[in-house]
């Protein structure tokens, strides 16, 4: 157990957790940064990032969270791998709960993001990320100019998905399990009436085809009543059946709403009711989720944290 007591632990390494750390870093707080599973979130998992500023001609995205990583090394950042699996607030300083050890920390900052909840069919996996298979229209959707592509999914995210796909694709497949969408009836009536739009009703993936080449060829389908099997001739898969915020290990620490998203305070984006405790990036946020505005997140749980710190014996 480290008997240290740190100023400033940020759980997560997407934009939200590196943003945080420059900004804290800078701050002389020499912060900590706990590396999960997924070094650079999810970004990492895109190839090419073109709507972030600054990037006129796009950036790949790992090489995007290798550049946020040294830039927050470069103001005294240290990272250390780790599982966290709770967060004890009830006395101060704070006790984050690893796997293997604890972290005594006067301000934590988690940004452990959401995940993209996936369908789990063969192929989906092995063509993930710059194969053909994504979980984000805005990142990826220019990719697929004049091609046919699949959504999967009945949400607003899906219709939202569509609907912006209709910019590139030449056609795009609306793959839902049921026979109405659960979309806001906005949303719904826009994509249902898009001409470019068609709805596979009543229909769940079974697979994606296209692994032996590398690339996808086609989604298979199959009809929930009848049974009967067919292949969408689609080169991209748009999965959007919902994400899970990253937020289980910090429950009872930190609000969450009925989706598992934190819960900041009233006025504040990234304050939570819990002094000392601060959110950022996708794990509070189930409405714009862009590596920008996560980052817009990160800055501002740091700003926050650092003048909270002050007050409160930094
Ligand atoms: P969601 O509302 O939970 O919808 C998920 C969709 O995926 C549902 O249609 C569901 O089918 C389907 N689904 C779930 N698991 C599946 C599986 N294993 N295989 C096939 N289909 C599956 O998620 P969301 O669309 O991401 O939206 C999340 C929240 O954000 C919602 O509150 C939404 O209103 C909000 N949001 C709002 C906007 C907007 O206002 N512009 C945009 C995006 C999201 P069933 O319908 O059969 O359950």
């Amino acid at each position: 157990m480290s008997a240290q007591v740190e100023n400033v632990v940020i759980v997560g390494t997407g934009c939200a957790g590196l943003t945080a750390a420059i900004y804290t870093g800078r701050a002389n707080l020499s912060p900590l940064v706990i590396e999960g599973s997924l070094p650079g979130g999810q970004l990492t998992t895109t190839s090419e990032v073109e709507n972030f500023p600054g990037f006129p001609e796009g950036v790949d995205g790992f090489m995007l969270m290798q550049n946020l990583r040294k830039q927050a090394e470069k103001f005294g950042t240290r990272y250390e791998s780790g599982t966290v699996v709770g967060l004890d607030t009830s006395s101060w300083p704070h006790t984050l709960k690893l796997t293997d050890r604890e972290i005594k920390a006067k301000v934590v900052i988690v940004a452990t993001g959401a995940s993209p909840r996936m369908t789990g069919i063969p192929g989906e996996k092995e063509l993930y990320g710059g194969k053909g298979v994504t979980t984000c229209a805005t990142c990826d959707g220019a990719f697929y100019r004049n091609m046919d592509v699949a959504v999967i999914g009945g949400g607003d995210s899906a219709a939202e998905e569509a609907l912006f796909l209709t910019r590139f694709a030449k056609k795009v497949y609306l793959v839902h399990r049921r026979d109405t969408l659960r979309a806001s009836k906005i949303m719904a009536d826009r994509a249902t009436s898009h001409p470019k739009i068609q709805c596979v009703w009543d229909s769940v993936p079974v697979a994606v085809e296209g692994v032996a080449e590398g690339a996808v060829s086609g989604l298979k389908i199959k009809h929930v009543k009848t049974g009967a099997e067919s292949v969408l001739p689609v080169k991209g898969i748009f999965v959007a059946i919902g994400h899970v915020p990253n937020t289980a290990p910090f429950r009872g620490a930190v609000d969450t709403d009925e989706q598992g998203y934190f819960v900041p305070v009233a006025g504040s984006q990234v304050r939570t009711k819990t002094p000392g405790v601060y959110v950022a990036g996708d794990c509070a946020d189930h409405v714009f989720r862009q590596a920008i505005t996560a980052a817009g997140m990160g800055c501002q749980a740091a700003i926050e944290a650092e003048r909270w710190l002050a007050e409160h014996g930094g």
